[in-house]
């Protein structure tokens, strides 16, 4: 049977006649069929996929080269446009829309001869940490099926968890790739803001959006992030000054690395004691081995949740404002007599509760007399962490943090407390407060027997350590494979 390892290695099977592209998806379909209870998948594109997979076969009997992404199955976030295909956030309001153009991250993969199998599921327009408010309904964690993947990116870090697909895409707003990462036991990237396009990718918070990738190994991760990085003009946030290759190579040098770690959050009265001890091991770990560990304050710590929560639900107030009903979405059966009624029910018919939610917070924090007072000061206390990373990384080559306080939560546990859901987001949302690249590891298993990982940061435009350690940390790591 299949099995995968990484990409090197299947192209070296196809190179050998060991497998065809053909057999490759047939493996993943049976996979996602037999994980269809999960919830994964919103859209599988199994005829597509075999039509592509044979297309490649042919191509390389007839001694074509293998493009980078040669037969790669990749998975995508519900929210990320590929041309034809329907795309709908997870959201009543999107149904039945289908994109003219490809997202350009997806277009990359594609012109690399990636294979789409499907779309993900998640939270209704990326907003969520449980993948519980989904118009599809929840995702579950493949580990253990009374707990959440995480959120917003659930489905699509459950459809590496649990082999549906080699690689997947997500969106990072606030720890959406990296929290369902560590919540199911993959590794999951959000590269820094500006890395790859956000062409294509339905907004949420424009300044803080990214693609993330899902993945099992680091090079496969690299090599992603290098076909999806190429500049693109319609996208002008993009930070034009990373290097355009980032393939992991072996790391040859000895050179010893400079981590820190703020002491506000490993001393976090909401961090699980047994996550804290964790971490604080493997700092040791790496003292061993000859690298600095230092700690370093944080005294803004208890602005960074609220500052994210300003500033995302007003921009989000904004973006979708689009969805009318007349420009886009949904649209009522109902006749009405005026304009604003008209818009009124087709977004009160069309958004769920949680994306209305953010959207009034949004609009009221973006409203005269509450502008100063909400919108602005979030805004200083941004300009503020920046300024703070920059000091940090003038000194430190790595920030280490947790991903989230907690394991994944049990399915329905957080209904009464929506604001303790906001809260956990604690360690997440700051790598998109500040645009930096930043990782979530799957280095450790809880005494309840959940996963969990190490986040690593760097510096803006430095993904290429932020792998490179990576990588080390993950061949370093006796880290179970938490399925099996
Ligand atoms: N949990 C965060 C939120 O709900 C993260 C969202 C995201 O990254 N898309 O805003």
């Amino acid at each position: 049977m299949f099995n995968y390892q990484t990409i090197t290695a299947y192209h070296q099977q196809l190179r050998l006649g060991e497998t065809t592209c053909r057999d490759v998806v047939q493996f993943y379909v049976e996979k996602i069929e037999a994980n269809n209870k999960l919830n994964a998948f919103v859209q599988v594109y199994k005829d597509e996929a075999f039509l592509k997979a044979e297309d490649l076969d042919n191509k390389r009997k007839s001694g074509c080269a293998l493009k980078k992404l040669h037969g790669v199955v990749i998975a995508i976030k519900d929210v990320i446009c590929y041309k034809g295909h329907s795309i709908t956030a997870a959201s009543a309001i999107l149904k039945d829309y289908i994109p003219l153009y490809n997202a350009t991250a997806v277009q990359l993969l594609l012109d690399e001869d990636a294979i789409i199998i499907g779309t993900c599921n998640c939270d209704e327009f990326a907003m969520g940490s449980t993948n519980e408010h989904s118009v599809y309904g929840k995702v579950l964690n493949g580990i253990s099926n009374n707990h959440v993947p995480g959120g917003s990116s659930g489905g699509s870090a459950v459809a590496v968890q649990m082999d549906m697909c080699m690689l997947s895409l997500g969106s990072d707003t606030g720890g959406s790739v990296r929290q369902p990462a560590d919540f199911c036991g993959v590794i999951g990237f959000k590269p820094g803001y500006g890395a790859i396009s956000r062409y294509g990718l339905i907004a949420y918070a424009s300044s803080f959006d990214q693609i993330g990738i899902f993945g099992k190994n680091i090079p496969d991760v690299g090599l992603l992030l290098e076909v999806m990085s190429a500049p693109d003009e319609f996208d002008s946030t993009m930070n034009i000054s990373l290097p355009p290759v980032l393939f992991i190579k072996n790391n040859t040098s000895d050179e010893k690395t400079r981590f820190c770690y703020f002491t506000e959050m490993m001393d976090h009265p909401s961090l699980d004691k047994e996550i804290a001890q964790a971490l604080f091991q493997t700092f040791e770990e790496l003292k061993k081995a000859g690298h600095a560990v230092e700690p370093v304050d944080l005294k803004l710590v208890d602005y960074i949740v609220p500052a994210y929560y300003v500033l995302t639900t007003a921009e989000a107030s904004s973006n979708l404002a689009r969805y009318d009903g007349v420009r886009y979405g949904h649209r009522t059966q109902q006749a009405l007599k005026d304009l604003t009624t008209f818009y009124l029910q087709n977004r009160s018919e069309g958004f769920g509760t949680e994306v209305k939610k953010r959207i009034m917070l949004g609009t009221f924090v973006l409203s005269t007399g509450y502008y100063d007072a909400y919108f602005n000061k979030a805004l200083q206390v941004r300009k503020m962490l920046v300024e703070h990373m920059a000091m940090v990384f003038n000194k430190f080559d790595v920030l280490i943090l947790p991903n989230s306080p907690s394991t994944a939560f049990r399915i329905g546990d957080n209904d009464k407390d929506p604001i303790a859901v906001y809260l956990a987001d604690i360690f997440t949302v700051f790598a998109n407060l500040t645009g930096t690249p930043a990782i979530s590891l799957p280095l450790y298993k809880h005494s309840n027997g959940l996963p969990f990982g190490i986040q690593l940061m760097t510096n803006r435009g430095d993904e290429l350590t932020l792998l490179q350690i990576s990588d080390e940390l993950m061949k370093n790591s006796h880290h179970p494979d938490p399925v099996k």
